[in-house]
């Protein structure tokens, strides 16, 4: 469904300009989860950012179901990440002044989508439901989590980008989140990339892509 094909991306710094990806090539097919891994710096978190259309390529292609969305504006990048991608961020992006409810509903609403039934059981399942009139500062960091992929899930998109999304929780509480987001991603056929550095975690998708020296190494 999303393929990129040699996409190459370098950022400039005061000695010229780095490049990050060498020519990188994936494939996610519709509701496969694939784990993304790599050493810090590796380019994983600017991978992510080019498949889900934040940012482009200096060249190289990501392709959505056939497809260029890397040569979209960024208008039409924003309305396709809002229509048909949900991505959790590192630094959650939950909105401060917002409650639990209204940030779960925060992206379907915006994609037209925004199901009550779908927010409710979406945030029972995610054990949340006593916690939907607090805001995001009076919630644990796995709560916070929590939230992030909720609203995420709940504008249904077809693709789940998540970017380290238990990198800042214990490991209980990180095995917990994994456990709800794949139990969701697959109930919902939502194909799911993840970054994550730990192997643990990565073992427990379909699939895994390892990136060093900005190439994908099998
Ligand atoms: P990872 O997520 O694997 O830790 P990143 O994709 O965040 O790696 O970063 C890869 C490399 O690109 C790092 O050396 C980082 O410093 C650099 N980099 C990332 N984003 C930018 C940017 N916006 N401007 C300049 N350099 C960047
Ligand atoms: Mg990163």
């Amino acid at each position: 469904m999303l393929t990129a094909r040699t996409l190459v991306k370098s950022y400039p710094s005061r000695t010229g300009r780095v490049e990050v990806l060498g020519g990188v090539s994936l494939e996610l097919a519709r509701g496969e989860t694939l784990a993304l891994t790599g050493e810090s710096g590796s380019g994983k978190s600017t991978l992510l950012h080019l498949l889900a259309a934040l940012d482009v390529p200096d060249s190289g292609e990501v392709l959505l179901e056939g497809q260029d969305i890397s040569a979209l504006g960024d208008a039409a990048r924003a309305g396709l990440r809002r229509d048909r991608f949900g991505i959790v961020f590192q630094a959650l992006n939950l909105v401060p002044s917002l409650s639990v409810a209204e940030n779960m509903a925060l992206h379907a609403r915006m994609a037209g989508r925004y199901d009550a039934a779908v927010c409710d059981d979406l945030a029972e399942r995610l054990g949340l439901g006593a916690l939907m009139c607090r805001r995001p500062e009076d919630l644990s960091g796995g709560q916070q989590q929590r939230v992030a992929i909720g609203r995420a899930l709940a504008a249904r998109p077809d693709v789940l980008f998540a970017d380290e999304p238990t990198g800042n929780l214990d490991e209980e509480t990180a095995d917990r989140v994994m456990d709800l987001m794949l139990e969701l991603t697959r109930e919902t056929g939502t194909a799911c990339l993840m970054v994550t550095h730990s192997p643990r975690l990565a073992a427990r998708l379909d699939r895994q892509v390892h990136l060093s020296k900005g190439q994908i190494a099998a």
